[in-house]
């Protein structure tokens, strides 16, 4: 049972009692191989240290015959105490008449003096604790064979197990280590090398924590959980782990991580702590910046907010909650704005949480694949709003809908835009995409392939956020496009940064060089405005004509609309 405390760093502690240096020393000899042994010179000594001990004493072999205080006065006092009484102790004497005694006394086995065989003494020992911890420690498995360190369930009943004989003297950490990219280990070079990866971190999690109180175990794949000494920082921990691992696999190359759940108390339970560890490790996972995080009670929050969302997300689709409002779209060139399309953004009116904006949802929805089922609705919602704006109308208001980088993974998503032109009799022109750019760093080869087949079908595809990513120029050449919609940000700054100005002008020209019109948004202002109609961009969105509306409050632009259509033809006539 105890090899694997060698190999987690950790030996068991025992207590050796005695106010003999010659008997001490005797078993300390026996033990020490196994065990880490400590030393008291009478009952005073030994319980002050057994109540200071951090992680306690796994036993405490007890001689009865001492000054200051008896074994059977410790004994005494540890059945009293809350914290000492489940430490098992084997009392040590030469009077063979004071074995009952001692065991009404608490104590669990006896050896005698004078110490004859030291196997007997050590195997004593290790059944003694073994039972104790037995009681607490039921079905588990204790270790993980790959990396010598502890298994999950085993980990867990460990802690408690300890902690129930914690002083709470010292505070302890909760911490989740997490190996990124360790399934590309195991795809491109092998599980043999995926495996060395993990050995390797965990021999160097045993040297790097050697010297404080801490135990560690493998808990997934790529997690190792460590519960370990407070400390103020762990960032030296995961840039030793991470050079190392560094030499040992430059491609793929891996990213190791660290999240903290700091000072543990006793009212959350520890799988808790752990739980929330990796929550705030989660939560960096996207900014390769960011090393170590720790678990804050916002996050929890925002933790709580989200199961909210995803708990109430289908409802909301069934009760109307969710609902699409339409920004309008303006053509520039002409003597006055004209409307020219909609583009439909999603809202979440939420009966007890209020309005709740896509910015808040929408990335949570890509993380966890709802966002096809939420999009498919909104898609068909503005499908059918063409049609009603059609009937009513009688104009056809071109409406762009939000494809996310998660649904361009979906096998039928041509068939199911292709679907809406039928149920609601519509022309591809009529439905148009916008896909944001960053979709194609995540797969281009999918991207492609999706565009292409929506393009055969008529759809005309916008390329939404151009400018934003670092791959725009490469993409243009290999995808076909009809719509290049500029990133806000050039818009905002293009006033007072030149630089900003001079790639607007250049995105207007690569607009027109490939023959696809350009789209402005975040046009907040008349000069604004002004600047991109002489720079020649066609279409123009912003809170300059109108933020996103529900569609009951879109009907007035189209009236709008329609009426100085009518007053250009008079003109004309
Ligand atoms: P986006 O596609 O780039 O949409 C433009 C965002 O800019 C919208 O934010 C819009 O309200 C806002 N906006 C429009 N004009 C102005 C302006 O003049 N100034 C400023 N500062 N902002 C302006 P919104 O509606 O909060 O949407 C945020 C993002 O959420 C969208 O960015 C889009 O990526 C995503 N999104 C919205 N609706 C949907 C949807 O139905 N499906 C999917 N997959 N994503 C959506
Ligand atoms: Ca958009
Ligand atoms: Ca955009």
């Amino acid at each position: 049972m105890d090899s694997f405390m060698k190999t987690s760093g950790l030996k068991r502690r025992v207590l050796i009692v005695d106010d003999e240096l010659v008997n001490r020393m005797l078993v300390g000899n026996m033990l020490d191989s196994e065990y880490d042994v400590a030393y008291a010179e009478d009952g005073k000594v030994a319980i002050d240290m057994l109540e200071n001990e951090k992680f306690g004493f796994s036993l405490v072999l007890l001689d009865l015959m001492m000054p200051v205080l008896s074994g059977i006065e410790v004994l005494d006092y540890m059945r009293a105490s809350e914290r000492l009484h489940g430490v098992p102790v084997i009392v040590m004497t030469s009077d063979k008449d004071a074995e009952v005694n001692s065991i009404k006394h608490g104590a669990v086995d006896f050896i005698t003096k004078p110490f004859h065989l030291p196997e007997v003494i050590l195997a004593r020992c290790e059944r003694v604790i073994e039972l104790s911890e037995d009681k607490h420690i039921i079905h588990s498995a204790e270790k993980d064979s790959l990396t010598g360190l502890y298994t999950k369930d085993f980990f867990f009943e460990y802690i408690k197990q300890v902690e129930h004989y914690n002083s709470d003297t010292q505070s302890m950490d909760a911490v989740v280590f997490a190996i990124e990219n360790f399934h590309l280990i195991n795809e491109v070079c092998g599980r043999e090398k995926g495996n060395d990866v993990l050995k390797t971190v965990a021999d160097l999690l045993r040297k790097l924590f050697k010297n404080s109180a801490a135990f560690a175990c493998h808990a997934e794949d790529d997690m190792f959980y460590i519960y370990c000494n407070h400390r103020e920082s762990y960032t030296d921990i995961v840039d030793i782990c991470q050079e190392s691992l560094e030499e040992q696999s430059r491609s793929p190359k891996i990213f190791v991580r660290i999240g903290v759940y700091a000072e543990v108390n006793d009212v959350v339970p520890v799988e808790t702590c752990f739980e929330r560890a990796k929550l705030a490790y989660t939560r960096i996972k996207s900014d390769y910046t960011q090393k170590v995080a720790y678990y804050s009670s916002e996050l929890y929050e925002k933790a709580i907010y989200n199961e909210r969302l995803i708990a109430d997300i289908d409802d909301a689709m069934q009760n109307g909650d969710i609902r699409v409002y339409y920004q309008p779209k303006y053509a520039i060139q002409g003597k006055t704005p004209r409307l020219r399309s909609a583009e439909a953004l999603v809202r979440w009116i939420h009966p007890d949480l209020g309005m709740i904006s896509p910015g808040d949802f929408i990335p949570l929805f890509e993380s966890n694949g709802l966002i096809q089922k939420v999009d498919n609705y909104i898609w068909r919602q503005a499908a059918a709003q063409i049609k009603t704006w059609r009937d009513t109308y009688g104009v056809t208001v071109p409406v762009s809908v939000n494809v996310s980088r998660i649904d361009i993974y979906d096998p039928d998503i041509e068939g199911f835009l292709g679907g809406l032109l039928v149920e609601d009799d519509l022309k591809s022109s009529d439905l148009m995409i916008e896909i944001t750019e960053s979709a194609y760093a995540d797969n281009a080869q999918r991207l492609i392939e999706v565009i292409n087949n929506l393009r055969s079908q008529g759809f005309l595809i916008e390329m939404d956020d151009f400018g934003s990513g670092y791959s725009s120029l490469n993409m243009l050449a290999s995808i076909p496009i009809d719509v290049l919609k500029m990133d806000m940000a050039f818009i905002r700054n293009m006033e007072t940064d030149e630089k900003s100005l001079r790639l607007v002008r250049l995105v207007i020209d690569i607009a027109k060089f490939l023959e696809v019109s350009v789209v402005a948004e975040g046009v907040e202002t008349k000069s604004q405005l002004e600047l991109l109609k002489g720079m020649g961009c066609e279409y123009v969105q912003g809170y300059y004509f109108s933020g996103p509306v529900p569609p009951e409050k879109f009907a007035a632009f189209i009236e709008a609309d329609i009426r100085a259509k009518q007053k250009e033809r008079g003109k004309n006539r």
